[in-house]
């Protein structure tokens, strides 16, 4: 049992909590999972790419998944070896791709032939060999929300099948590219597993027509996306996950990665605000706290449902909204659900705040962001400060 009372006393409000345990226990559960086969958990760093956490990851044998240069970075500073380090994104600048030829990372993996150009012509220059991997789009509808979803034609992601074909021929005959592996992410919150198999399938064929004209690849990268529980989904087991993809690779002799996000560090995590006071407005209850959008834009980004609950309190629930200071009507918690009275001071958890949180945080409204606490072992350690109102203008000049 975390105790919120004392965090929230000793580092003050709003305020993220990790704890670092779960995590542990989540990457173990994956990695077993897929026991058996050479695996890489490369953990997806968006989704909570404090070091403190990538660090912790590493420290366990993780990978990293990065989309930009700068998450390439925080991989390398947290400590997670550079031939565990993928370089992932849609749009990746000549100065992104340049770094990452010269970090040595285990490769980048490519979302266009426009892009596979521009990465043979900078390590041309470089008078280097790119490790590379295509995203293959698959078209396959991950039922999960729209805006998490990425396996579809309509989507921006990847290219399809006969497009990544034509560019691994391309990069197989190539003196500056080298194929290394095969990618696709479907979407996140994946709470049904046919969908994934069915993508697995669908790229798993396509190795092995690519094995038929010698091209050979190592890494078979299955993406991210398992779900957790935010309300009361049923979610893949991690251990059926690996199964029904480890079904379609009879035959090859792939290293899996797999790219989980939200699956790592997502129910290992919880926002804590705290209530100003509660309003009322004909006949709607309003409890207003001291975190908003700006801290966790989740519920307002995707109309996301989190669990809250005010801590020690229950009974006489009545409907209720949970909402913050920001001047937007979007800038809420929860909404209509069945809250006990509150009084000024008392502490609101937000359950499941630990993937897509604190990364999405911003400073609308001159609001300094939250500080992040790491629980290991029963221990508190703040693993990122509260904001200042110095920090918030550092970069800002007065010119009159
Ligand atoms: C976002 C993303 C992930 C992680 O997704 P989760 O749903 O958090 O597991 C993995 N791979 C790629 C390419 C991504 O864009």
């Amino acid at each position: 049992m975390i105790d919120f009372k004392a965090l929230a006393q000793t580092f003050d409000t709003p305020l993220y909590v990790y704890d670092f345990d779960r995590i542990t226990a989540r990457y173990e559960e994956l990695k077993k999972a897929f026991a058996g086969r050479k695996s890489l958990i490369a953990y997806a760093v968006k989704a909570n790419s404090n070091l403190s956490v990538v660090g912790h990851l590493a420290s366990l044998g993780a990978g990293a998944d990065c989309v930009s240069i700068g998450e390439v970075r925080r991989a390398l500073t947290a400590g997670v070896p550079k031939y565990k380090i993928i370089f992932s994104g849609v749009g990746k600048r000549d100065d992104e791709i340049e770094e990452a030829l010269r970090s040595d990372i285990l490769l980048l993996n490519l979302e266009s032939e426009g892009e596979m150009k521009r990465v043979e012509a900078i390590a041309e220059r470089l008078g280097v060999k790119a490790r590379i991997s295509i995203r293959v789009n698959p078209n396959i509808d991950p039922k999960t929300h729209p805006y998490i979803s990425t396996g579809l034609h309509e989507n921006k992601f990847g290219v399809d099948i006969e497009t990544a074909k034509r560019m691994y021929i391309h990069a197989n005959n190539s003196d500056h590219l080298d194929p290394v592996g095969i990618h696709f992410h479907i979407g996140s919150q994946l709470t049904e597993l046919e969908p994934i198999k069915e993508a697995a399938m669908i790229v798993a064929d396509l190795v092995r027509s690519l094995l038929a004209v010698k091209i050979e690849l190592k890494f078979f990268d299955v993406g991210g996306g398992l779900g957790i529980v935010y309300d009361n989904e049923t979610t893949i087991a991690p251990y059926d996950y690996a199964q029904a993809i480890l079904s379609t690779l009879h035959g090859l002799d792939l290293t899996v990665i797999c790219e989980p996000g939200r699956f790592m560090v997502g129910d290992a995590g919880w926002f804590v605000t705290r209530v100003l006071y509660e309003k009322e407005n004909e006949g709607r209850r309003f409890v207003i706290v001291d975190g908003a959008m700006n801290d966790l834009l989740r519920p307002s980004l995707y109309n996301a449902y989190h669990k809250v609950e005010v801590l020690g309190k229950s009974g006489n629930e009545t409907p209720a909204d949970v909402v913050g200071p920001v001047c937007e009507s979007g800038d809420f918690f929860a909404k209509k659900r069945p809250l006990p009275p509150t009084e000024h001071n008392d502490l609101v958890i937000v359950h499941s705040a630990g993937a897509y949180g604190f990364v999405m945080a911003s400073n609308y409204n001159t609001r300094p962001r939250p500080a992040e606490v790491a629980i290991s072992g029963g221990k508190a350690r703040c693993i990122r400060q509260r904001e200042s109102f110095e920090d918030l203008i550092r970069l800002e000049k007065m010119c009159l």
